[in-house]
């Protein structure tokens, strides 16, 4: 039987050059705290100075900056931002930037309006679980990278620095009022982040498609937005100024964050989340490219007919092989994409992961990222989920 429920409520404006319509857009408040990346790129490019003239056009709307985001967020600074926000009266936050501005905006715009720390919250880990009673500030995204599709999802990844817990979470209040997906900001994007960033995506899609909960729609969204990665993503990491790759690969994207609103990541994604939590200078992207070749091995077995459309998506002629081989078609083509975008020789070991650290990551993947084990084609035991890290240790 077929139900679902299918709900994407951000207004999506996408385009090389939508950044400009910034200044005439309805805005959900007056005065905006514009949370941005602690980095350099988005003062270097002008992009900061470009929002922050364009929100002043539309209606003199204010705006107060915090400028400290990590690339893999932190709790405290969720909860700094939103002192802020609260002090400075700001009625909606603004996430500028990759992945990890716009999901600290998210984490923002709850804690400006509940009270206590923002694990209290959290579902997962040592976190409290309570229902967010306060409401949420309206979040406005506005991507420079494509990798995370959080302008087209609620979720938000925080990563709790004392307990090495790195948590996703959202409800129907964390989806974007507004995005701005303008793949003219992501022409500057370096050839490494392109490929950490387009693989994430790649994979939210791949995740959300072999998930147990995936619908038609999120099918739909999944395997056009593998295929995008599987075309243009190559292109985009050796030519970042060709704006037609760029477009393709953020259309890729935002798809991907669509497939993760409808349908969800499975346990890649927590299994990645325990990595980069006890080494947060691990990118995300990379964490799952070097997991990736063993974890979707492991699914060509227990998923084959989902594999195999997912390797028809990439550009495999499946139809040549023999049954058996064809989901492993799949893994084939994972494997040519990262040569081609210089991410084959990825190592944990160059990121200080010990083979000794190993079932310590079983462990923290089951315990605070539990709820997407449960929602794997088949249930995956702790055996098989060291068994992927092993086979992935370099
Ligand atoms: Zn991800």
């Amino acid at each position: 039987m077929l139900n679902f429920d299918y709900y994407i409520p951000t207004r999506i404006l996408f385009g090389a050059g939508s950044l400009n319509k910034l200044d005439k857009i309805s805005l959900p408040g007056k005065k905006a705290l514009i949370v941005t990346t602690g980095g350099t790129s988005v003062k270097k490019y002008g992009y900061l100075d470009r929002v922050i003239a364009l929100l002043k056009e539309n209606g003199g709307t204010e705006a107060v900056v915090f400028d400290k985001v990590l690339p893999n967020p932190i709790r405290k600074h969720v909860m700094e931002a939103a002192g802020i926000c609260r002090k400075e009266g700001c009625d909606f936050v603004i996430g500028l930037g990759g992945g990890s501005p716009i999901d600290t905006a998210k984490s923002v715009a709850i804690m400006a309006k509940n009270p206590g720390d923002y694990w209290d919250y959290i579902h997962g880990g040592s976190g409290q679980g309570k229902p967010i009673e306060g409401g949420v500030l309206p979040i406005v995204a506005i991507t420079t990278t494509a990798g995370t599709g959080t302008e087209a999802d609620p979720w938000t990844v925080i990563t709790h620095e004392e307990k090495n817990e790195k948590i996703g979470f959202g409800c129907s209040a964390t989806f974007p009022t507004l995005s701005v997906v303008d793949p003219e900001l992501m022409l500057t994007v370096p050839p490494k982040l392109t490929a950490y960033q387009g693989f994430d995506a790649l994979f939210h899609s791949t995740e959300g498609y072999l998930a147990n909960i995936a619908t038609p729609i999120s099918d739909l969204y999944a395997l056009k937005s593998i295929e995008l990665i599987g075309r243009y993503l190559p292109e985009a990491v050796e030519n970042g100024e060709n704006l037609e790759a760029r477009t393709q690969v953020a259309l890729a994207n935002t798809l991907s964050g669509m497939v993760e609103s409808v349908s969800s990541c499975i346990s890649e994604h927590s299994m990645e989340h325990a990595m980069s939590a006890f080494f947060p200078q691990l990118p995300h992207g990379a964490g799952l490219i070097m997991i990736s070749l063993a974890y979707y091995t492991y699914w060509a077995e227990k998923a084959p007919e989902r594999m195999t459309k997912m390797a028809e998506a990439m550009g495999a002629d499946t139809a040549a092989l023999p049954e058996e081989k064809r989901p492993y078609a799949f893994v084939e083509a994972l494997r040519k994409l990262q040569k081609a975008c210089g991410v084959d020789e990825l190592k944990m070991s160059d990121y200080g992961i010990r083979e000794e650290d190993l079932p310590k990551l079983v462990e923290n993947a089951r315990h605070t990222m539990g709820g997407l084990f449960t929602l794997d084609p088949v249930p995956m035991s702790d055996e098989d989920v060291l068994k992927i890290y092993r086979d992935s240790y370099r």
